[in-house]
């Protein structure tokens, strides 16, 4: 333990402790102004449609360009986001650019966009997509907003309300990470979700895990049943394809089909160029 004297103050710190706070804190003092200094960028992956072998939409996922760590992964700054509240300017950052990208896309594909549990819960979040599509000019249909199976639990009443006025805009909502957020088997009969996404953990297990491959079963015959879509996440080998195939999975996503990718990399997507790149139009809520 070290001591240290800062003027007639004295401090005691643990240095191995205080790294790790420190570098959060230095993180989210950077993420805070990430969006003004243009760091951030959305990636896509495909979502294919298992009896086309086409594809059906992108998914968008954030990416930040860190100056100095280079690229910062979601998995690391979406939970510091969402600790600080930050989540809900970055998740509206999200929204918009993801609206105005599909806007200009070739084809008329469908953009899933990940929303986070406090940005579920802020009371005008119906309003910010109305919005959001209004000022973008793509069509609702072509929306789909994925919510995590873990925070729908939060507030039951008033998530379903909330979901409720998002479907009347036209949009779909997916829910994401099915089978990791320990709700129960009702929310899928509950709540009118459009689609269910199979958490990646347990496609990683198909085949060789016996409890995982069960799970997966179930779940495509629950979807199919409340006449739901199911998209398998993580896709990365053949034989899983062919098993989801088989089970009547109807979509699927993950590295065997395409990695999340810049736009200008993914071809076909790119159409009209944002008019002089000039900055994406600004909503007031
Ligand atoms: P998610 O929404 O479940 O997104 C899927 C994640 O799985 C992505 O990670 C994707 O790159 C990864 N993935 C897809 N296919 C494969 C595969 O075949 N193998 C493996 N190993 N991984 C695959 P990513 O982009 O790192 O994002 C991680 C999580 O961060 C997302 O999980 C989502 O929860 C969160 N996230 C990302 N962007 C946003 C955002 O804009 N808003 C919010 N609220 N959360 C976001
Ligand atoms: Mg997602
Ligand atoms: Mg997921
Ligand atoms: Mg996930």
């Amino acid at each position: 333990r070290a001591k240290r004297s800062l003027g007639d103050k004295i401090c005691y710190y643990e240095p191995s402790m205080d790294e790790g706070r420190r570098e959060r804190s230095a993180l989210t003092m950077e993420l805070r102004r990430a969006i003004e200094r243009d760091e951030l960028e959305l990636y896509y992956q495909p979502q294919l449609d298992v009896q086309s072998g086409l594809v059906s939409g992108y998914e968008a996922l954030l990416r930040w360009h860190h100056r100095k760590r280079g690229v910062v992964s979601p998995t690391e700054f979406i939970p510091i986001a969402e600790e600080t509240g930050l989540i809900v300017p970055i998740g509206e950052w999200v929204l918009r650019t993801a609206c105005a990208e599909a806007a200009i896309w070739e084809k008329p594909y469908r953009v899933a966009v990940n929303i986070a549990s406090a940005q579920l819960t802020q009371a005008d979040l119906p309003k910010i997509v109305q919005e959001t599509l209004r000022v973008t000019g793509l069509s609702a249909s072509r929306l789909e907003l994925e919510i995590t199976e873990a925070s729908i639990i939060e507030d039951r009443e008033r998530t379903l309300h909330v979901i409720r006025q998002l479907k009347a805009l036209g949009v779909t909502v997916a829910m994401d990470d099915y089978g990791t957020g320990y709700s129960s088997l009702s929310t899928l009969q509950v709540f009118p979700f459009d689609k269910v996404k199979i958490d990646r953990s347990f496609v990683d297990g198909l085949l060789h895990d016996e409890a995982a491959t069960a799970i997966v079963k179930a779940t495509i015959m629950l979807a199919s049943t409340l006449k739901i879509s199911v998209l398998a996440e993580g896709v990365e080998r053949q034989e899983q394809i062919d098993f989801l195939q088989a089970e009547g999975c109807t979509e699927v996503q993950g590295f065997l089909f395409g990695h999340p990718m810049p736009i200008p990399a993914i071809a076909g997507l790119v159409g009209r160029k944002r008019e002089n790149g000039g900055p994406l139009p600004a909503i007031s809520a």
